[in-house]
């Protein structure tokens, strides 16, 4: 299904309206603040009327098999292991290449990035394709490392018109020009729920995040989490508590009930282990606060241009306050630890810490 092209009355009633937005940046483009009659949030009209169309929602499915029955209709799937990293989308526009965040934002850190993981071949010999992928490692939205310093895990091309290439063609490409890709966990029939079931709790048990299926042709796709993912989840975010998205915790509490059912989990170990992961994690946030610091996570970067910081600086919301650790030198490039300090959640524990009331 190729989106096609937009027509520029629609661009204007959207900008009219408020759900797109021209920005001046290195280049100048139309962002979708919000999906508009059919247009995602976070598509790009870049420069040469070039459309990096933006990355659509993939539905979750709860339980395994009668979620693939209604929702893959192709007979064979491929299943991607589900990154957790910071959505890009990098395209080549007028001859450089680009790189924007999620809702359209064009990100300078992950443009540096993408400039160096030498794309250049496949970009020259594909200009229109998009590649879209997780960026992780020490960026400024993920945990830091000492094994690498960034890595590109691709896992769709968009051919330019918003279609997603087949599975196969991509991974084809992906080797071709010597790109990652997401791990592919494998190709099944998307019956064979024995060996599927088979997978699904291997990566439970190996701790990664989950799966992405996707139809052979990449029509139809669908994410599945497990339950050890959903408990990590909440024993890495509980202390960021109020700053975290609505529905966040309860998501993965209603995710977990479904998975340790269909998966005959051991219930009381899974029961302890979420709910240690839900107390233990607040009540640590508790006594950080009540010891007069405040909530805050650890990133960092490695950047040839410091100017890079003040654009970081300047997309990242009131509610994150961002105070730099350290910074210094490594050759060219300057390496720069900082902190994010959680200031809703700060605020809120330590108001109620010193008694505040409220009416709920
Ligand atoms: P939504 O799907 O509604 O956008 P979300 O933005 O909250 O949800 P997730 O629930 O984490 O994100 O799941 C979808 C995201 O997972 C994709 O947008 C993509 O960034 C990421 N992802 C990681 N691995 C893959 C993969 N193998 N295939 C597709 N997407 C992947």
């Amino acid at each position: 299904m190729s989106r096609g092209s937009i027509e520029r009355e629609k661009v204007k009633n959207a900008i009219d309206k408020g759900k797109a937005e021209a920005m001046k940046e290195e280049i100048n483009y139309i962002k979708f603040r919000s999906t508009y009659k059919g247009i995602e949030r976070g598509t790009v009209i870049a420069p040469g009327r070039k459309i990096i169309w933006g990355f659509p929602h993939i539905k979750r499915i709860f339980t395994l098999e009668k979620g693939l029955k209604k929702n893959i209709k192709e007979k064979i799937i491929f299943i991607e292991e589900k990154i957790d990293g910071s959505n890009i989308r990098i395209a080549k526009i007028k001859g450089r290449i680009y790189a924007f965040s999620r809702g359209g934002f064009l990100d300078y850190f992950a443009t540096e990035k993408s400039r160096g993981l030498g794309l250049e071949k496949f970009f020259e010999e594909h200009p229109k394709y998009v590649l879209c992928g997780e960026m992780i490692g020490n960026t400024p939205y993920t945990k830091p490392t000492k094994k690498f310093d960034v890595k590109l895990l691709v896992f769709d091309i968009d051919d330019g018109h918003g279609n997603y290439l087949p599975c196969e063609m991509k991974y084809e490409l992906l080797k071709k020009y010597n790109i990652n890709s997401v791990p592919v966990l494998g190709k099944f029939s998307a019956d064979n729920f024995k060996e599927i079931n088979k997978l699904v709790r291997h990566i439970n048990r190996a701790r990664k995040e989950g799966i992405v299926i996707k139809s052979e042709g990449r029509l139809d796709v669908a994410k599945y989490v497990n339950t050890n993912a959903d408990i990590d989840d909440i024993k890495n975010c509980v202390h960021l508590y109020f700053d975290m998205p609505f529905g966040f915790f309860n998501q993965r509490v209603i995710r977990s009930s479904f998975f340790i059912r269909d998966y005959n989990l051991d219930r009381e170990k899974y029961a302890k282990e979420l709910g240690s992961a839900y107390i233990n994690g607040l009540i640590k946030a508790l006594d950080i606060v009540s010891s007069g610091r405040d909530i805050e996570e650890e990133f960092e970067i490695l950047v040839n241009d410091v100017n890079i910081w003040e654009k970081i600086r300047k997309h990242t919301g009131k509610e994150v306050k961002l105070t730099i650790i350290w910074k210094r030198k490594e050759g060219k490039k300057t390496r720069i630890r900082f902190t994010k300090t959680y200031l809703e959640t700060t605020r809120k524990l330590r108001s109620y810490l010193n008694g505040k009331g409220i009416t709920d």
